[in-house]
């Protein structure tokens, strides 16, 4: 009979803790989902689209950068994807032009979303303390938010590229003449605060060119634009968490091995991570024997 109460009490523990372990996951799940929700809930829907198209894009080894920089430098080429249409060919010839001349280590800087108050302002100052220049790949709406923060990278010698006008993969994935006229209005915007000087043909797909639809691409390289996607990047755009560590290990790991980097990195609102990443990636590439050069 003691054995039985013995055997039923413990029975009675056992199940207790099991219910308290369900409990606690319930409680921390339903919480998770709380802070994800809570604040800026359409940057983080931007950032899961980003992480994913990161994902698919780095998992294409043969990406168009990659074989274009392994090209220019006459290292050894694998067997890589086939390049089928004019306006690949097109395009590509034109990112050699640019890159051709570069026979020792480069680094291209490149930050994407922007112009923003709040990381655009601190970036500047960091290339500004290194004496070095970056890309900046604008969107539009940003650029009619902040124009004396694009004013800024202008009148500190980077270049600016074009990144579309909303950024919004649903406007500008729809059609070619919808991504064209959102690129002209963006060019426009630009036009108006740095000048009608302004001619840089370097545009940069929100979320890479990898996958798009033929005809949008085709479309960009008719009208004089040269699309160019990444090598490297810190994965700042990756879930609003990512520590700088992180950051920089991811770095590291896609950096490893080129002598021609094209590194993604975000300055648009919310990326307070990116300066402080920033510092930790330009001491690599000083200490590692890079040149900068930016993308114009
Ligand atoms: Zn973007």
């Amino acid at each position: 009979m003691k054995k039985k109460t013995l055997l039923i009490v413990t029975l009675f523990y056992i199940m207790a803790f099991i219910f308290g372990l369900a409990i606690g996951k319930y409680f921390a799940t339903n919480k998770a989902k709380a802070e994800g929700t809570s604040d800026v809930e359409i940057i983080n829907i931007e950032d899961k689209k980003q992480e994913k198209e990161n994902k698919e894009f780095e998992k294409n080894q043969n990406n168009n950068v990659e074989n274009t920089i392994k090209d220019t430098q006459k290292q050894e080429t694998k067997p890589t994807e086939e390049i089928t249409t004019d306006y690949e060919k097109k395009n590509k010839e034109k990112i050699k032009e640019v890159m051709a001349k570069k026979t020792r280590k480069v680094a291209y800087l490149t930050f994407d979303d922007g112009p923003s108050k709040d990381v655009t302002l601190s970036v500047l100052e960091i290339l500004k303390q290194n004496n070095i220049k970056g890309t900046f790949f604008v969107i539009g709406e940003m650029v009619k938010t902040n124009p004396d923060v694009l004013k800024k990278i202008n009148e500190e010698g980077h270049a600016i590229g074009n990144h579309t006008l909303t950024h919004n993969y649903k406007s500008v994935y729809s059609s070619p003449s919808v991504m064209l006229k959102e690129i002209e209005d963006t060019d426009k915007l630009i036009k108006g605060i740095v000048g009608e000087g302004y001619n840089n043909r370097f545009f940069r797909f929100p979320g890479g060119s990898f996958k798009r639809p033929m005809d949008i691409k085709k479309a960009i390289v008719d009208n004089g634009y040269i699309y160019i996607d990444w090598n490297c990047l810190t994965g700042d755009a990756e879930g609003k968490m990512m520590s700088v560590e992180r950051q920089y290990e991811r770095f590291l790991s896609t950096a490893k091995n080129k002598n021609s980097l094209v590194i993604l990195m975000h300055d648009g609102i919310g990326k307070k991570t990116t300066p402080e990443v920033l510092i930790k990636v330009i001491n690599y590439l000083k200490e590692n024997g890079y040149e900068f050069d930016i993308l114009r």
